[in-house]
């Protein structure tokens, strides 16, 4: 039984994801899981993609490198896909969301590649992640929040925290509530 609750935060990249998990890991004590530096640190891919300037990434590989740290809990995951975390790993799925033109500024600011940031854009408007966490989780565990300015992103913190302190209360060991 975990005490502390492991969550996704997911998102086209660019949504906001890391700045969020940053802000929450600060707020709530969790752990700031960064898929992409896992990959990278342990070796969890079959190399390197030149025209997504992203790794391909070893799926099996991944989820052997994580399943120690989501067993014990207390994991805030920080992805752009959520569908290979076996469900009994996941408390909450997060998935944050973007309007077209700010994801644009964010992604041409990061000097994406055009076909990268035309591929973002279109999954971002045809809600990819949020149909993969659907089909992937419970429905009850996943909310969608809007990332759109820094208020937004406060008040997602806000209560992602609430929701936090809560799963502790309801999840304590007996006689430590
Ligand atoms: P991701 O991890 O999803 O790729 P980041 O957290 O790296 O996204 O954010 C991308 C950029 O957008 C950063 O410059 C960040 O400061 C900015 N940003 C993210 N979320 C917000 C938000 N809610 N309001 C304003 N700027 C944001």
């Amino acid at each position: 039984m975990r005490t502390s609750p492991n969550i996704i935060v997911t998102g086209t990249p660019g949504v906001g994801k890391t700045t969020h998990c940053e802000a929450l890991a600060e707020r709530t004590g969790l752990r700031h899981v960064s898929v992409n530096q896992v990959v990278k640190d342990e070796g969890c891919h079959e190399g390197w993609d030149e025209e997504y300037l992203s790794w391909i990434v070893d799926e099996d590989k991944l989820l052997d490198a994580l399943e120690d740290e989501a067993k014990a809990g207390g994991c805030i995951i920080d992805w752009h896909a959520c569908d290979l975390f076996p469900e009994s790993w996941i408390d909450l799925v997060v998935v944050l969301r973007v309007d077209s033109t700010t994801l644009y500024d964010r992604l041409s600011a990061r000097k994406y590649p055009e076909v990268k940031l035309q591929e973002n854009i279109d999954s971002e408007i045809m809600e990819v992640l949020l149909q993969e966490a659907r089909d992937s989780y419970d429905e009850r565990i996943v909310i969608e929040l809007t990332s759109n300015t820094t208020d937004d992103m406060e008040t997602n913190v806000d209560r992602i925290e609430a929701w936090v302190t809560q799963w502790k209360k309801d999840n304590a060991p007996d006689g430590q509530e």
